[in-house]
């Protein structure tokens, strides 16, 4: 029988997934499921060794029910390509699941609703690294706080989980000139997950399950 890494029977482990996604498709836990066409829970394979997490969705996720497909997805699926990342290898989601109102920022309490969602997606996948792109999702994941200027291709081990910031694809559609910027980080993210590649998926000894972990950081 295949099993996932938690040994969990795979046939499980897919429906706890796909509950997951119905979950979120019918969510009504904030406002923005008022106003939104549908919800967008991510795509990606559930057993990526990367996961890319941006803000919210946008008009065109919206629409098609996809993450990053607009403009700025392009570009990240070119910034991907150029570094050797397959975008079909990687969980692409974002903070929130649902697009805010003409695009602005989602609210501290619109995250704080959507959470659970995001951590439930991480635990089920045990990625290998998370890239958080743009600074809505590197605050709420890291709580750091500075500009992206300063945090952009950096990595940052939490409770032995690596995660790796980057500029949002959007910037570089906004200013051209972060877009070899952009490029960079990518290989540097490239260079990351192969680091990564020979560590083995067990939990390390004494790494909090990310649940427990993320509401340590809240208190
Ligand atoms: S943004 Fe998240 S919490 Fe709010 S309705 Fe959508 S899925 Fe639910």
């Amino acid at each position: 029988m295949l099993f996932v890494k938690s040994d969990e029977p795979m046939t499980q482990a897919s429906d706890r997934w796909e509950k997951l996604r119905q979950e979120i498709l019918v969510c009504q836990r904030c406002p923005l499921a008022q106003s939104r066409t549908q919800a967008v829970p991510g795509v990606g394979p559930p057993t990526a060794r990367l996961v890319i997490i941006g803000e919210a969705p946008g008009y065109r996720e919206d629409v098609q029910g996809e993450p990053f497909v607009g403009s700025a997805g392009k570009l990240l699926t070119k910034l991907l390509e150029q570094a050797g990342i397959k975008r079909e290898s990687v969980f692409i989601t974002n903070v929130v699941k649902c697009r805010p109102p003409e695009n602005r920022q989602p609210t501290q309490s619109e995250r704080k609703s959507c959470h659970s969602y995001l951590i439930r997606q991480l635990e089920h996948i045990q990625p290998k690294v998370i890239a958080l792109v743009g600074r809505v999702p590197t605050e709420t994941l890291l709580e750091t706080r500075g500009s992206m200027g300063a945090l952009h291709g950096k990595s940052f081990e939490r409770n032995g989980r690596t995660f790796f910031v980057m500029y949002h694809p959007a910037a570089g559609l906004y200013n051209q000139t972060l877009v070899p910027i952009m490029e960079e980080d990518m290989r540097k993210l490239k260079k990351l997950l192969e680091k990564t590649a020979d560590s083995g998926d067990q939990q390390e000894e004494g790494q909090l399950p990310l649940s427990d972990f993320f509401s340590n950081q809240k208190k």
